[in-house]
C-alpha cells in the first residue's frame, strides 16, 4: 500500500496560472480556477507545496530570472495563501539542448525533497499539464497527476510515452486535488 501524499510538486505555466508562451510580465499572471481552492485544502490537510519550472526563456535570453522570480511573487500575492506557501520554488533555467540539472524530466529536485524532508518518493506526487512533468513522476518514482489547462494535448502526449495508464488526468485542478488526496 502507498503512503499517504505528503507533498505536491507543481508545475507553473498551465497548472496553477494560465500558460503565457515565455511569461515576463508579472502584469499576465493569472490564477486558473479552482487553483486556490485546491491548495487551500492540501495545506489543510498538512501537504507541503514545492514549485518545479521549467524556464527555457531565460536560458534562451529571452528574460532573466529576476523576470521568472517577479512573476512568481505575483502568482503567490494573487493565491493569497501567505507570503510563502511554497516549501522550496525550483526554477530551472536551461535550453533544451544544454546539459541540465533541474530542467525537467530530470528527477533531482524531487530526490533533493524526498532526502531533506524524509518522504519516501511515492509521497510526493506531481501534478503538471505537459507529458514532462510525468516523465519528471516517472523518472523519479513519484507519484502524478495531469491537467489539460495547459492547451498541449497532454492525453496524447502521455500515450505517446506509454504514460496514459499510470496518470490520469483533470479537468479543474482542485478535483486533481480531491483525487490525489482521497
Ligand atoms: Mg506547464
Amino acid at each position: 500500500m502507498k503512503p499517504r501524499v505528503q507533498a505536491l510538486i507543481l508545475d507553473r505555466d498551465g497548472t496553477l496560472i494560465a500558460h503565457v508562451p515565455y511569461l515576463a510580465d508579472p502584469a499576465q499572471v493569472r490564477i486558473l480556477p479552482g487553483v486556490r481552492e485546491g491548495l487551500q485544502v492540501a495545506i489543510a490537510a498538512g501537504v507541503k507545496l514545492f514549485l518545479h519550472s521549467n524556464q527555457s526563456g531565460v536560458g534562451r535570453g529571452f528574460f532573466t530570472m529576476a523576470e521568472v522570480e517577479a512573476c512568481n511573487r505575483r502568482m503567490v500575492e494573487l493565491l493569497d495563501l501567505g507570503a510563502a506557501p511554497f516549501a522550496r520554488m525550483c526554477v530551472a533555467p536551461e535550453r533544451p539542448d544544454e546539459p541540465s540539472l533541474y530542467r525537467k524530466p530530470s528527477p533531482v529536485f524531487a530526490r533533493e525533497i524526498a532526502a531533506e524532508f524524509g518522504f519516501p518518493l511515492d509521497a510526493l506526487c506531481y501534478i503538471g499539464d505537459r507529458g514532462s512533468d510525468l516523465a519528471t513522476a516517472a523518472r523519479a518514482g513519484t507519484r502524478g497527476a495531469g491537467m489539460a489547462t495547459g492547451g498541449d494535448d497532454l492525453a496524447a502526449e502521455l500515450a505517446a510515452a506509454g504514460l496514459s495508464r499510470a496518470y490520469p488526468i483533470f479537468d479543474r485542478f482542485d478535483a486533481a486535488i480531491s483525487a490525489v488526496l482521497s
